[in-house]
């Protein structure tokens, strides 16, 4: 089967545990205003490539990415393309490497039942827990990755969390010990990750023609950084990484 993929990156020391191979599938439908992949967005851009194609390219990699590390599938949301996503999971697995996929949550639970199987890792992008703010950050409110979230728990899968810091919007007190109190109540989150938001992307918002509202957010110091880092270990002990 043929999906339509943004790029391949032979090694991330990123994307899930140890060193990946990571597949950016195109289509997204959030339009987070953080995004730093707004390439991604359409679900007909990039390049469109057989699924085997992909698997033999990480196929080559296997003796690095096998000991410790795996192959992970992100976006975009990697759940736009179910059935492609399936295919290169299956093989992936057959090749008997670890397998990830990043995603929003932004997805059915009939679409995420046809990887599940073949799903090592769930990396979940928390985008914020109040479903009003959420939408105002994604365009759409977060019932779906609470579902999510929820039946990967009763399915006793991994998860990784995500959480990007916006200051004024996720870096509150109140908004860390909401957060922390929710990813408490789950018992299958292994790592809560803070990725502090930037503006990296900066040139592609500009290239392709559209507003950058990150551009509007001031940039945290380390200091900063460091006491919302402290306050989330005293919470959620040591599996909160930045
Ligand atoms: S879900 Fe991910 S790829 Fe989609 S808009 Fe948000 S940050 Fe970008």
């Amino acid at each position: 089967m043929k999906g339509y993929v943004s790029s391949i990156e032979s090694f991330s020391a990123l994307d899930g545990p140890g060193a990946r191979s990571v597949i950016f599938l195109q289509g997204c439908p959030l339009r987070c205003f953080y995004c730093h992949n707004p390439e991604t967005w359409e679900a007909k851009g990039g390049k469109l490539l057989e699924s085997s194609e992909i698997i033999n390219k990480v196929s080559r990699n296997i003796k690095f990415i096998k000991k410790n590390g795996g192959v992970t599938v992100s976006g975009g949301e990697p759940t736009m393309q179910i059935d492609f996503l399936r295919e290169l999971l299956q093989g992936f697995k057959a090749l008997g490497l670890h397998t990830a996929i990043d995603t929003s949550g932004y997805v059915s639970i009939e679409d995420i039942k046809k990887v599940v199987e073949f799903t090592d890792l769930f990396i979940v992008d928390i985008k914020h827990i109040d479903s009003d703010v959420c939408e105002k950050i994604t365009g759409n409110n977060n019932e779906s990755m609470f579902a999510l979230l929820k039946y990967l728990e009763d399915e006793r899968k991994d998860v990784w969390l995500r959480s990007v810091l916006l200051p004024g919007l996720t870096d509150s007190e109140e908004y860390i010990a909401d957060i922390s109190s929710y990813v408490q109540s789950l018992s299958n989150v292994q790592r809560f990750e803070l990725l502090p938001c930037h503006d990296l992307a900066a040139n592609k918002y500009k290239d392709l023609g559209l507003n950058n509202r990150l551009s509007e957010y001031a940039k945290y110091d380390i200091k900063t950084l460091q006491k919302i880092k402290v306050r989330y270990n005293e919470l959620l002990g040591e599996k909160v990484v930045i």
